[in-house]
């Protein structure tokens, strides 16, 4: 049934029904009764710079006018080119080989087996495990899936994935560390080491990792050097670092990639989302020219998908990065983001269930738990996650959330407007949560 009561030809993951949306312009959505909602979640963290700005939507009408799809093997486009130049601009110097795709999962399945391709072109072909974190997102085909740390959504699919080495995400707030102690982030990262030499080190082709983690872990920031010290390890095995950007990329910390924050670049970046911002199904691969060329050279990278670089989405793409840049979006980010992160924080003094806050820039979340001493998250049977967010929807306010810890137990929420909201704004956000979470 839809929202409206009559039989729906759709589906999605579950039978749930969500209510039926009309309109939707900078931070606020409407739904088909003109109930109004604030976009507390910009999507999944998609419309980071608002619903409907006027400068994306006329480059797309303009685009629209011109053409709306050339495909790759017969035709380049202005968009495209122009786009990959924009994004090779902003990326670590080296990094300036962009592979268009139409989304997180597929950025993230062409970025490993670009790696592979790499390895087998350089005479390494014994390389192929690719290590992961524990819990972890990095999206649904089958070789993305086998890179996520998160049973519930691998474990059907277990038999027909080639199992991929796992080590722990650097949950410091969990395990009683101190995440601005410089010991806490070489513990986690040392973690890797470990693993590479336990798999072999000749067996490992590539580490993944979500610089800011995302729906698994919640605005998960990682602890003090261990960014650096990760890229020190990768370096010492041969072993590719791959930052999974899909949700971080695109200025939500503040930065236009997420590991900007620690001046850590790695061989290569999937970024989607925020990227054309929810205007267009648009994503990319960006690897640095070494890892790209002995591909070409020994005879081509075999993969692509068909509307990858289509000239509508790249045209989007490009307008997004202007409006980001000349708006100042991401300065926005980080000056209501640390307002919202206060606001946030003063939660926890009022309930007692507010157990943790965190994030940067205007990637935010908080996690709710039944003691906050040791941690222990909420009975499951009580089913906070769903409730809150229900509860939130009927206040007027999106916000995204994810169980934790594996995905068995623990409810984290996101807050993460879109990177033009105001401290007015951050008031509304308040306001829902509070009147939710009583
Ligand atoms: N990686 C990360 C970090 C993500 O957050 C997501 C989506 N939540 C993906 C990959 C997969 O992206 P998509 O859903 O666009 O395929």
């Amino acid at each position: 049934m839809t929202s409206s009561g009559k039989k729906s030809y759709l589906f999605y993951q579950t039978r749930r029904r969500r209510p039926m949306l009309d309109q939707a312009r900078d931070v606020y959505m409407w739904d088909v009764d003109g109930k109004r909602y604030l976009d507390g979640s910009s999507g999944a963290m998609v419309c980071n710079i608002g619903h409907s700005n006027p400068h994306v939507l006329e480059a797309m009408r303009r685009q629209m006018e011109k053409s709306t799809f050339g495909y790759r093997l017969h035709f380049e486009t202005e968009p495209a080119e122009r786009l990959a130049e924009k994004t090779a601009s902003l990326t670590p110097a080296g990094l300036d080989k962009v592979f268009f795709v139409s989304g997180g999962s597929e950025a993230v399945e062409s970025a490993i087996k670009l790696a592979r391709q790499h390895a087998v072109a350089v005479g390494e072909a014994q390389r192929w495990k690719v290590i992961s974190r524990q819990p972890s997102y990095h999206g649904c085909t089958l070789g993305a899936l086998a890179l996520t740390g998160y049973a519930p959504l691998t474990a059907p699919f277990d038999a027909m994935m080639r199992p991929m080495p796992k080590i722990p995400a650097p949950r410091a707030y969990l395990d009683g560390l101190d995440p601005d102690d410089e010991a806490t982030g070489h513990r986690y990262a040392d973690m890797l080491e470990a693993r590479i030499v336990e798999e072999g080190p000749e067996t490992v082709l590539a580490f993944i990792n979500e610089p800011v983690g995302g729906a698994s872990t919640g605005a998960l920031v990682p602890p003090v050097g261990y960014m650096q010290r990760i890229r020190e390890i990768c370096d010492r095995y041969g072993v590719l670092l791959i930052h999974d950007e899909v949700m971080t990329g695109g200025g939500r910390t503040g930065r236009f990639f997420g590991a900007d924050h620690w001046g850590v670049a790695p061989d290569i970046i999937a970024i989607s989302k925020g990227f054309a911002a929810g205007y267009a199904p648009l994503g990319a691969m960006v690897a640095h020219e070494r890892i790209v060329d002995p591909v070409l050279d020994a005879g081509g990278f075999l993969h692509g998908f068909t509307y990858a670089g289509n000239p509508l989405a790249c045209a989007a793409g490009l307008a997004v990065i202007e409006e980001i840049e000349t708006k100042g979006m991401m300065e926005n980010a980080i000056r209501v983001g640390d307002v919202l992160k206060s606001r946030l924080s003063a939660l926890m003094q009022r309930y007692p269930i507010v157990g943790d806050v965190r994030g940067k820039g205007l990637m935010l979340a908080f996690e709710l738990v039944a003691n906050r001493e040791t941690m222990q998250p909420l009975p499951k049977e009580l089913g906070a996650f769903d409730r809150l967010v229900e509860i939130a929807y009927d206040n007027g306010l999106i916000i995204y959330s994810r169980r934790t810890r594996g995905g068995y137990e623990g409810d984290h929420f996101m807050v993460c407007p879109p990177m033009i909201a105001t401290e007015d704004h951050v008031e509304e956000i308040m306001d829902g949560l509070t009147r939710s979470l009583d």
